[in-house]
């Protein structure tokens, strides 16, 4: 018999929190995110917290995903909906403006729809993600105005953030709002948003990026250390990618007045941080932001060189995100140069085995008795028959003894008020 997840609490103290922040947007009387030493963003009790209603529980991703796009909807790929979700379009594609494109982290896609929003589609801005002035190996949520705000907020960020906790201001905007998060922070703002019908009118465009997992904080302080830096309150900025398709990560800091800088490669860098990814992570249904407008993501298909001019993988999921891409292609915002949409499982080939084990894992945790998120309209069954044996069997007996290991790390992070937030 599975447990119960009855309150925000559950979800986080069974590792099932994602960290997105919708639960500090939704109840800030009672939440509020922070960064817990080693593990990710979650959320802490202020002080005199108010009792907790289910109003976050409801629409918590660690608790549950529930897919209600119209099933019958004649304009989805068929093929694709098992194992991707609902896909409109695909599109290979890049910022039209050559600045944005290659700061971008693939190729500039999600920046430059953002921008076609602010300037062409009458939206008032774009709540997203970007690094902490004041600490920049911490991410902070932001409202981004301008072409300048948006080339300084671009570039994925391989650690903890929590864009959801922003919604109360795209709530309070005099306009639209673009949100642009992981595909768990952009499920948790759709479920907010079919609670909340101010909230809807106020949600322009929501677009996701495919993700593999978020690594935490502690990895990139342990590989700054790795890279020479002794001391992290001396780090001026921190890049993960982009400037260049991957791109690479690139630290710098100031050594007693004299100006540092350590590079690593794409592939070296998510290498070392992917393996500190939080336990939520591992039993994603949703790595290509299958609630989003439109979701965006690297064309793996393709041979990359180190640093090349960027290009992204675009998947057009709802009615609307087809629309934006192709306004935002005709007014000369982003260039889309294939349509094809075999490019979606040859560019992700482990999305789709990571779906298969997910299968396995979850039967496995149910089996033990251990929590588990509610998901709907998540088929994996095909994909697990699909794995060869011994990864079935990987998946169905090695989870309990990772998941063990994550609830060990964390046992000292067993209620939110009791976590200790990174200094
Ligand atoms: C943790 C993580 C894992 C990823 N895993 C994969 C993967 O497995 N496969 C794949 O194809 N792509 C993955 N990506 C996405 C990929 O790195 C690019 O973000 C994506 O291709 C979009 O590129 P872009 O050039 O359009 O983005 P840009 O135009 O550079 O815009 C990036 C946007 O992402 C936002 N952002 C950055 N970091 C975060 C964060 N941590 N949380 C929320 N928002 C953030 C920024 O605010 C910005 O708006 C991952 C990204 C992240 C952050
Ligand atoms: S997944 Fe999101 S809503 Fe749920 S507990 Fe974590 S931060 Fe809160
Ligand atoms: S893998 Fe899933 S749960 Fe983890 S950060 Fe990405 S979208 Fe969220």
């Amino acid at each position: 018999m599975k447990l119960p997840i009855l309150s925000i609490d559950d979800v986080s103290s069974s590792q099932l929190c994602t960290g997105c922040g919708v639960c500090a947007a939704v109840e800030p009387g009672r939440f509020r995110m922070a960064d817990a030493e080693g593990i990710g963003r979650r959320p802490f009790l202020v002080d005199d917290p108010a009792r907790e209603t289910d109003d976050a529980l409801k629409i918590c991703p660690g608790a549950s995903l529930q897919h209600t796009f119209d099933e019958t909807d004649p304009g989805f790929d068929r093929s694709l909906r098992a194992s991707w979700g609902p896909v409109y379009e695909v599109w290979e594609g890049h910022a039209t403006d050559p600045g944005i494109r290659h700061a971008g982290s693939s190729g500039g896609a999600s920046t430059a729809l953002a921008l076609w929003a602010l300037e062409r589609g009458h939206m008032h801005g774009v709540l997203h993600t970007t690094a902490d002035p004041e600490t920049p190996y911490l991410n902070t949520t932001v409202m981004s105005r301008s072409r300048d705000d948006l080339l300084t907020t671009s570039g994925s960020r391989y650690a903890p953030a929590s864009p959801a906790e922003g919604l109360p201001i795209v709530l309070d905007a005099p306009a639209p709002c673009v949100f642009i998060g992981k595909p768990c922070d952009v499920a948790a703002v759709q479920q907010a948003r079919r609670q909340n019908a101010a909230l809807h009118e106020k949600l322009g465009l929501v677009i996701a990026f495919f993700c593999a997992g978020t690594p935490s904080t502690q990895a990139t302080l342990d590989l700054m250390k790795q890279e020479g830096v002794a001391d992290p309150a001396t780090v001026t900025s921190l890049r993960y990618r982009g400037n260049g398709w991957p791109g690479e990560w690139v630290v710098q800091w100031n050594d007693n007045g004299t100006p540092r800088e350590a590079r690593l490669s794409y592939a070296d860098s998510w290498d070392f941080l992917q393996r500190s990814r939080q336990w939520r992570c591992y039993i994603c249904p949703d790595h290509s932001g299958e609630f989003a407008d439109i979701a965006v993501g690297d064309p793996w298909y393709r041979p990359t060189a180190e640093v090349q001019p960027g290009s992204s993988l675009l998947i057009a999921r709802t009615r609307r995100g087809v629309e934006i891409l192709h306004k935002a292609r005709d007014e000369g915002y982003l260039t889309l140069t294939t349509r094809d949409h075999s490019m979606l499982p040859r560019s992700q080939p482990n999305l789709l085995k990571t779906r298969g084990r997910l299968w396995g894992q979850l039967l496995a945790l149910r089996f033990a008795g251990k929590p588990t998120p509610l998901y709907t309209g998540f088929p994996t069954f095909h994909r697990f028959i699909r794995l060869a044996p011994r990864a079935q069997a990987q998946s169905l007996l090695g989870t309990l003894g990772r998941y063990r290991r994550h609830l060990d790390k964390a046992l000292a992070l067993q209620t939110p008020d009791k976590q200790k937030e990174t200094p």
